[in-house]
């Protein structure tokens, strides 16, 4: 009888540590990369209105495949889940990533790849270049849950991908077929560029069915605590509402989420577009992300193999101030001596280049939005700036 109590003890003990820093997971949020979340964002913002049937659309489906294909994933963990819209044709994404210890329970983090009058870059190319990205970091990192990253289409037209998906496949004639642990959704977390976006609203159910609304309590806070654990940013709770979480969430299942906590407006708009978002705050929400999906997928905390990546390094660069007038500062790791500089306009023109130098004058440049670009040797940096006097 002692006995027991005392596992029972220790058992309550490990659940109030489970939301403690665990160094492990920190070193793979820092892989979040702002070289490659900025280029994501601007070749999904280059596929072009992603209408649910349009052809870019299918080839935004086709970009997000490669994606999985270049990170080492294999064609067996990729599933397609085609459905119709009227009389549109369009796909959603499921890659599957096996489990340790119960291959068989989900976690499913998720993003909608569709557009609406612009090319979303926000509305949701932002969701989805953190989904690549944690799906990149994650993929040969040992979780004890099964994690399921997935992309549907078809949501601005009425969430009709990932109504398709939870009456298909993870239910059939409102049976449920797949055991999900949790749902976190990530939709429109592009923010503004210009805005203080120092903040991120982390999404609870608070709408019928009422019983699984406790459940997603709990994890909207275990999802905040990650939040401010592996990442920059502060935290609000907002009620989940009009994304892919809520056809699971009718069904009773857990879900959580994030979404931009100062809203851009550009959303469905023409303005939906990479020179308008705020790649530093996708990069920020990203690291959240990646911490909180360790959590929820109940990571390895193994150091070994999650020393900060060599390949990284230059990653680490400062370009300063952020807007400039006239001059940028670059400060550099100290390994780092041989270095070439180019800012190029967000179409990819070059305008100044440099080598070696640490100050830049960019008196010659109008206010706006521009790419600066690093390349030492064979690794690329890349920030976007702004030029406002
Ligand atoms: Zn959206």
């Amino acid at each position: 009888m002692k006995k027991t109590i005392i596992l029972l003890l220790s058992l309550v003990a490990l659940n109030a540590q489970a939301q403690s820093f665990i160094q492990a997971y920190q070193n793979r949020a820092n892989q979040v990369s702002q070289t490659d979340i900025t280029a994501n964002l601007q070749a999904f913002g280059n596929l072009g209105v992603k209408t649910t049937g349009s052809v870019a659309n299918a080839n935004a489906l086709t970009w997000i495949k490669n994606k999985y294909l270049s990170y080492g994933y294999s064609v067996s963990q990729m599933v397609e889940d085609p459905f119709t819209v009227g009389s549109s044709n369009s796909k959603n994404l499921i890659v599957t990533k096996t489990g340790t210890l119960y291959p068989n329970k989900y976690v499913i983090i998720c993003g909608h790849f569709d557009s609406i009058v612009g090319p979303g870059v926000s509305d949701n190319g932002s969701g989805t270049s953190i989904i690549l990205e944690a799906a990149r970091i994650l993929k040969d990192v040992p979780t004890e849950y099964s994690i399921k990253f997935i992309h549907f289409s078809g949501e601005e037209q009425g969430l009709y991908g990932s109504t398709h998906y939870v009456n298909t496949i993870a239910y059939q004639s409102n049976v449920r077929q797949l055991d999900i642990k949790l749902v976190f959704n990530i939709d429109q977390v592009g923010g503004k560029i210009g805005n203080n976006n120092d903040t991120i609203y982390c999404d609870e159910d608070q709408s019928t069915p009422l019983s699984n609304n406790a459940a997603s309590q709990a994890v909207t806070q275990e999802l905040a605590t990650c939040t401010t654990l592996y990442s920059p940013l502060q935290t609000d709770i907002d009620p989940a509402y009009a994304s892919d979480y809520i056809p699971f969430e009718d069904k009773g299942e857990v879900i959580t989420g994030f979404y931009e906590y100062i809203r851009s407006n550009n959303e469905h708009t023409v303005n939906d577009t990479f020179a308008n978002v705020d790649p530093v705050y996708v990069y920020n929400v990203g690291k959240a992300a990646v911490g909180a999906l360790q959590h929820f997928a109940v990571a390895s905390t193994s150091l070994l193999g999650v020393e900060e990546n060599a390949l990284h390094k230059l990653e680490s660069v400062q370009i300063y101030p952020n807007p400039a007038k006239d001059v940028l500062h670059i400060e550099l790791p100290k390994e780092i001596a041989n270095f070439s500089f180019e800012i190029t306009d967000l179409s990819g023109r070059s305008l100044i280049k440099e080598t070696n130098k640490t100050i830049i004058n960019t008196s010659s440049l109008e206010n706006g939005a521009y790419l600066a670009i690093l390349k030492s040797s064979d690794q690329t940096a890349v920030r976007k700036i702004m030029i406002k006097k």
